[in-house]
């Protein structure tokens, strides 16, 4: 549990579906051996062509049953599917990265007030639509609710400490792994990592 560790940080990153988040995060953790990503549960299936890695993937009755029994850190339905944070259970010190939705986010800042939370925009309205019908994975339905669910949510990005604007893949992950050292430089963090520095 990130909890029972104090030197455990939690990055949240959230933002709408179509916003690329899944590769900025993806190349963030590929660069840092000091971050472990979480990977969720989900009941939906799997897309083609997405990797059996993606999530854990599983039914309803599972997902239910790990819920009852208090495994995960943090759930949520979406689009009529369960998504879930199972409780981490890395304790040799990297900091964990949840790649969740909104409500999740919300919920885990409730649970550890030092969450470092970080909202991904896309660059424009107009952007984000292209971007979700040129992918090609859903329905058109499914594209008209996650464009409400997308506005909704874009509504409330203050809730969150730091906003990266997609505009340029390069830069998001630029400015994610900035927020990322910024926390690593923080007194505390300095203090905990660096005490000999500080006895000296
Ligand atoms: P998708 O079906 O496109 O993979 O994911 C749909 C939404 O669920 C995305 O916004 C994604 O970030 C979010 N999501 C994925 N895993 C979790 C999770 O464990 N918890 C929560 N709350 N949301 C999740």
């Amino acid at each position: 549990m990130p909890s029972s560790n104090p030197v455990t940080r939690i990055f949240v990153i959230s933002g709408p579906g179509g916003v690329g988040k899944g590769t900025i995060v993806d190349a963030l953790v590929s660069s840092d051996p000091r971050l472990w990503l979480s990977r969720s549960w989900t009941t939906r299936a799997r897309r083609e062509g997405e990797s059996p890695n993606s999530y854990v993937f599983t039914d309803r009755e599972s997902f239910e049953q790990r819920l009852a029994a208090g495994g995960f850190l943090e759930s949520t339905e979406f689009l009529g599917n369960y998504y879930g944070t199972p409780t981490p259970e890395v304790d040799d010190g990297r900091d964990v990265v949840l790649e969740i939705d909104f409500q999740g986010a919300v919920q885990v800042k409730k649970l550890f007030a030092n969450a470092v939370s970080i909202f991904i925009l896309p660059p424009s309205w107009e952007e984000l639509k292209s971007r979700l019908h040129n992918r090609g994975e859903d329905a058109p339905e499914v594209i008209a609710l996650r464009l409400q669910n997308a506005a909704d949510e874009m509504a409330k990005a203050s809730e969150f400490d730091y906003v990266i604007i997609n505009e340029l893949f390069e830069r998001a992950v630029f400015d994610l792994k900035a927020v990322v050292h910024a926390q690593r430089l923080k007194y505390s963090a300095q203090r905990r990592a660096r005490a000999d520095v500080f006895d000296a």
